[in-house]
């Protein structure tokens, strides 16, 4: 049986706990070294074989993973944050299924989440946003014709766009057809990570203020006015509203 773990968004406390059980019974270990914390490898076993993903192809990952499974060895596959969001996951599991290789997969806290939390921000205001579109701007590879950034900005619903910080002005102009120029951004770096850094501005201003923080790689870009101080209560605890749990006040 493999393990996909979603080893989360940097801070090694952020890993699930049945995620930190099966890294360090591990024999084998598939990282995506580019992304994931090494410290959240710092308990595995003295002898694990450690691989990082980052100068594998899909074949090879595939066959470390049989290997391991013929031997009778127990291997992890860790990524990044979550593995369901832009993860390259699917095709691992897909190729585990022809190969008759089992395997479950342990979630993890996406990026997204931790960026929220570092923020201390609520992606879903009342009034504000109810929706939140994960997506990323067209780079080497393409986008489904109808998800163009345009399209979807449309909604002027929150946005968190992964993997695109390198190009901020065409994200920023983007985006400002649809949204007014004023409405906030924020982009986090590295989010948990002893290094994280965060800039905030609107969409006029964005770009130029990463540019200024030298930030080129590992962001996320956040947007809307959720990240404003305008909004409704919830109802959910509000006094006067009757739910299953809870008679309102009349
Ligand atoms: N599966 C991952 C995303 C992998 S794609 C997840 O759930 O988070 C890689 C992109 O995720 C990066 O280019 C960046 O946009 C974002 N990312 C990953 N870790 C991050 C972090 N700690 N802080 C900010 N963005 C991060």
């Amino acid at each position: 049986m493999v393990h996909f773990i979603g080893a989360g968004p940097g801070d090694p406390e952020l890993l699930t706990i049945r995620g930190k059980r099966l890294i360090d019974e591990a024999d084998v270990i598939i990282y995506a070294g580019s992304l994931v914390n090494p410290a959240v490898l710092k308990d595995a076993k003295k002898d694990a074989k450690i691989y990082n993903s980052a100068s594998m192809h899909l074949e090879e990952v595939i066959q470390v993973l049989k290997e391991a499974e013929e031997q009778g060895k127990q291997a992890v596959r860790v990524h990044t944050g979550d593995p369901a969001v832009y993860g390259a996951h699917r095709e691992q599991m897909d190729a585990l299924d022809r190969l008759g290789i089992a395997y479950d997969v342990i979630p993890g806290v996406s990026s997204f989440l931790a960026t929220a939390a570092v923020l201390k921000k609520e992606y879903t205001l009342p009034g504000v946003s109810q929706t939140v579109i994960l997506t990323r701007m067209e780079g080497r590879t393409p986008m489904p014709e109808k998800e163009k950034l345009v399209d979807l900005a449309k909604h002027q619903a929150t946005m968190v766009i992964f993997l695109s910080v390198g190009q901020m002005e065409e994200l920023a102009g983007q985006l400002m057809t649809a949204y007014p120029p004023e409405t906030p951004v924020a982009v986090v770096y590295k989010a948990t990570w002893e290094d994280q850094k965060i800039v905030t501005g609107c969409l006029a201003d964005i770009a130029r203020k990463v540019k200024e923080a030298g930030i080129t790689k590992t962001a996320l870009t956040v947007v809307g006015n959720f990240l404003g101080s305008e909004y409704e209560l919830s109802k959910l605890y509000d006094k006067h509203f009757t739910h299953e749990f809870r008679k309102g006040i009349s």
